[in-house]
């Protein structure tokens, strides 16, 4: 029967590099991009009688992590031994946490994809299960005549965030991966850049058909570290499973790999060779008590999450969905648009067009920004790398934006006035002043440029046709005025001054 629709189930296990100085149980530093086997040290490398011990920042990371999803922290949790042997381990087992994990619980709120996201951004609350902290690996890189091993990743603090099975599409996996890449950045827990392997995520996939509640077999694929390769690993395993079933046969529950080249997924291992990992309590470790003190100390940390900070300049500044999927992903950005907001209230909607049009154009076009696509899902988030060095600051922005407001220079002024603020850093008014842009509110004179454009032979048409009802033929006289003054008189008053005159 091939008529059954089929509903796809996802559950993710994301695996995010937590940002500390050093590793989750040795003093040897971790950062990304070092000479092959220069971070380490004898707890790294698992010399004899070398013993771990628990980097407080990472715990601390962890536990703002949790904070953030709100998910609850155990009173204690626990370190377990995942046995295993491979070169990518010195020790052969990797430090872990099984039954008392640091979290438990907790959700991440999603954007749908689909049309409404361009309009709205329709939401979805997605259930996490747990997150336990672990030790990343080494790294093995697989040459002809051999294989290479760099221990710099071993021992790198690594977060696990295990979801219920609540994803119901690719895209959803995707939305989810930014959701928790868009939080972590913004706390500054993690960095969770896929192509340096700070982001890595298995995904779980099973079909049922609609209606059912019930969860089918699923199988596991692993280590997708891409955004197109998560993408692209759930739909080839869905549309596999569904072709499965089709033909009557049943899914076995398995862990598989995805091939990007070939576009398919592959059998890893099966039920009959799963990895019996041995778990057990390591007893070098003391188990870790978060107080409720420390709590409330790392909750006063968080920032607001991106959500809720698009919600509220939604209602509260009233900016537009798209305007505000700019800003949100974007922390600093975010810290840019509400100073400059502070220093001028009055417009918040201008500066935020100013900011998302002019400023991250003229950013990355100086190469200050980059312009960041975080998969194909996800066009919106555009961020700005630094906004530090920015040559205009908040208030000058906001500065810019009011003296427009205020009419003392006209909105095509202020694109030119823009460009050489960004390129002398100096505030609008002193541009405005040393060019001599400063719009004309001068009555008398408006009205004697005025008077000699009307009196122009040239001019007796429109004059007519205006005052025949023709709105349109005003702009015809509007220009000479605008042109006699060289650009510098308040179109306002022009307009004002102009229908005084014409009765
Ligand atoms: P394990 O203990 O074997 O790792 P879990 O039950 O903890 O398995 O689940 C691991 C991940 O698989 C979770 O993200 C969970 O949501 C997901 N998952 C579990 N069952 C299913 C299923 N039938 N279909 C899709 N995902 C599932
Ligand atoms: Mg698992």
């Amino acid at each position: 029967m091939s008529s059954t629709e089929f509903e796809i189930v996802i559950g993710l296990e994301v695996h995010v590099q937590l940002k500390t100085k050093s590793k989750v149980f040795a003093h040897a530093a971790y950062h990304y991009g070092a000479e092959p086997n220069t971070l380490i040290d004898p707890v790294v490398l698992a010399l004899p009688g070398a013993l771990p011990v628990l980097n407080k920042a990472a715990l601390t990371q962890a536990v703002r992590y949790g904070l953030l999803v709100g998910a609850e922290i155990p009173p204690v949790s626990k370190w377990d031994r995942k046995n295993y042997f491979y070169p990518d381990s010195p020790k052969n087992y990797q430090l872990s946490q099984k039954d008392f994990p640091i979290t438990m619980g907790g959700e991440v709120e999603i954007e749908l994809p689909g049309p409404a996201r361009n309009i709205m951004g329709e939401h979805k609350v997605i259930r996490l299960h747990h997150a336990h902290l672990e030790e990343d690996v080494g790294k093995l890189s697989h040459a002809t005549g051999g294989s290479l091993v760099d221990y710099n990743r071993a021992g790198a603090p690594l977060l696990e965030i295990v979801t219920e099975p609540d994803l119901r599409s690719a895209d959803e996996a995707v939305a989810l991966l930014n959701a928790i890449r868009m939080l972590l950045i913004s706390a500054g827990i993690a960095d969770c850049d896929m192509e340096k392997g700070q982001m890595r995520c298995d995904a779980n996939v099973s079909v049922r058909p609609k209606g059912q509640k019930e969860l089918n077999t699923r199988t596991e694929m692993k280590n997708l570290n891409s955004i197109s390769g998560v993408k692209n690993a759930i739909e080839y395993e869905a549309r596999r499973q569904i072709r499965e079933v089709e033909a009557g046969r049943t899914i076995q529950q398995e862990t598989r790999g995805w091939n990007a080249e070939t576009g398919r997924t592959y059998t890893l291992r099966t039920k009959e060779d799963a990895h019996d990992y041995r778990y057990f309590p390591d007893p070098d470790l003391m188990p870790v008590k978060v107080s409720e003190e420390e709590k409330a100390q790392l909750k006063a940390t968080l920032p607001e999450r991106p959500y809720d900070r698009q919600r509220r300049y939604m209602e509260v500044f009233n900016l537009p969905f798209t305007v505000t999927s700019v800003f949100v992903p974007d922390r600093p950005l975010c810290e840019y648009f509400e100073a400059a907001v502070s220093e001028y209230p009055a417009n918040s909607l201008g500066i935020a067009n100013l900011i998302a049009n002019d400023l991250l154009r003229d950013l990355a076009a100086s190469g200050k920004a980059s312009v960041d696509m975080f998969g194909e899902a996800d066009a919106s988030t555009v961020t700005a790398a630094s906004l530090a060095d920015c040559p205009i600051k908040p208030a000058q922005l906001a500065g810019l934006v009011k003296l427009t407001d205020e009419g003392v220079i006209s909105k095509q002024q202020a694109k030119d006035v823009f460009t050489e603020m960004f390129s002398t850093g100096k505030d609008a008014s002193v541009i405005v002043d040393e060019k001599g842009l400063r719009q004309s509110n001068d009555t008398g004179e408006i009205e004697s440029i005025i008077k000699e454009v009307l009196a122009q032979p040239t001019s007796a048409k429109s004059i007519a046709e205006f005052k025949a009802g023709n709105e349109k033929a005003l702009n015809a006289l509007k220009g000479p005025v605008m042109k006699a003054s060289k650009g510098k008189a308040n179109p306002k008053l022009v307009d004002e001054i102009i229908r005084k005159l014409l009765g």
